[in-house]
């Protein structure tokens, strides 16, 4: 056999695969990987079941089909204002892993930098890593998870070319305001840098407040690639249907990267999302109530436990700290839950570059049935 050298030697099987593999194991109830255990809305399947009987079963264009990226411009206008061109401006991805990998290897040069906001979406770092670039990870601020300002403008510098901005935030549920969006703007103003907004969750703000889009923002999207995903928006992640949207010429390097990551998004999918965008503009806009409810009753149900929970503002995901039980770290103690308690969570850690020695928190999904969480809290009131 040869000998092969790694090109991501630090780099294991993702703690969303390692914990759902696990569940199955221990037959444990899975509020790890974030994925809905209900099905998606029943007339969008029906357009995909309409649209491989129509002759949709051959490649779509590279850039998404225009029926979709015209779907997606009148979105964008209608929530953020922002004219964006189907044509030059939209690119439809095979889920935002696509539009990430495809923005960080078109974007970042060798040697150059590119900031991670700590805890950091995993698929992040490899990517930087593929592209030789150099992560630098910087913590977001304790308690809180907003931006820790004097961190971050130390953190920038000649050679920072990109930085990874996660707003909602996985895993803590954490949003950027329009003020944290200004002074954004104002500290990137002398830089060299462009913004990756990752935006997957932006339709799952709670409590009345909008979602600070990248895309309302003129000075920053002139200097972003804004990425989306239509597995979260329609509870489908198995579909990987997502987007990426930046002027034109930052859409068309990252055009030639993508063209050969994947070429093109499963046809079908793509006529069957934009059918049901445009037939159910009023789609997203029902989504905070529903997962907000689903918070709110997940919340209910913990109080009486001993974890202790900061109600998460967006995502569908709730932190818990566990500090009251346990001092064990939190993949350790994640794996006791599963093996001694049947539930499913994702640690922290994992996300993280120097994880605090005193954080002891895991991840709870809440994009699950009431019975499901039902389950889990019954199971957690024990622990
Ligand atoms: N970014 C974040 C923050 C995510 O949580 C996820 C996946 N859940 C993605 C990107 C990837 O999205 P997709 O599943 O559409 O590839
Ligand atoms: N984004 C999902 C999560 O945070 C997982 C996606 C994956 O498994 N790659 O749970």
């Amino acid at each position: 056999m040869l000998p092969v050298t790694s090109r991501l030697p630090g780099v294991g099987t993702t703690i969303f695969t390692v914990m759902s593999q696990l569940a199955l194991e221990y037959r444990a109830v899975n509020t790890g990987q974030g994925f809905p255990d209900f099905e998606p809305p029943r007339e969008l399947c029906e357009r995909v079941s309409y649209h491989l009987g129509a002759k949709h079963n051959q490649y779509a264009p590279m850039a998404g089909v225009m029926p979709l990226r015209e779907a997606i411009a009148a979105k964008v206008m209608r929530l953020y204002g922002r004219a964006t061109s189907p044509d030059t401006e939209i690119t439809v991805m095979s889920g935002g892993t696509d539009a990430l990998t495809s923005s960080i290897l078109a974007l970042l040069h060798p040697g150059e930098e590119a900031i991670l906001l700590d805890p950091a979406y995993d698929s992040y770092q490899p990517i930087v890593d593929l592209a030789g670039g150099r992560a630098m990870r910087v913590p977001l601020a304790r308690p809180g998870f907003g931006i820790d300002w004097e961190r971050l403008a130390a953190a920038l510098g000649p050679r920072t070319r990109l930085l990874m901005l996660n707003s909602p935030h996985n895993p803590t549920g954490a949003c950027l305001s329009p003020a944290d969006l200004d002074r954004l703007a104002a500290l990137l103003r002398p830089t060299g840098a462009f913004v990756i907004a990752d935006e997957v969750y932006e339709h799952m703000v709670f409590d009345g407040v909008p979602h600070a889009s990248v895309n309302g923002h003129a000075e920053l999207a002139a200097r972003s690639v804004v990425v989306s995903s239509f597995g979260k928006t329609y509870h489908a992640t198995g579909w990987k249907v997502g987007y990426a949207i930046a002027p034109p010429t930052l859409t068309a390097e990252v055009r030639k990267v993508h063209q050969y990551v994947t070429f093109a998004t499963a046809s079908v999918l793509q006529y069957a999302i934009a059918d049901f965008m445009t037939a159910h503009p009023e789609w997203e806009a029902q989504l905070p109530g529903f997962y907000a409810t689903k918070r709110n009753r997940l919340v209910e149900l913990l109080r009486p436990s001993r974890f202790t929970l900061v109600p998460a503002e967006s995502t569908y995901f709730q932190l818990v700290d566990y500090s009251a039980i346990s001092a064990l770290p939190d993949t350790e103690f994640s794996m006791d839950l599963i093996r001694k308690h049947g539930v499913v969570t994702i640690p922290v850690s994992p996300f993280c570059a120097n994880p605090p020695v005193n954080e002891r928190l895991v991840r709870l999904c809440f994009a699950k049935e009431d019975a499901t969480l039902e389950e889990a809290a019954r199971r957690l009131a024990g622990v």
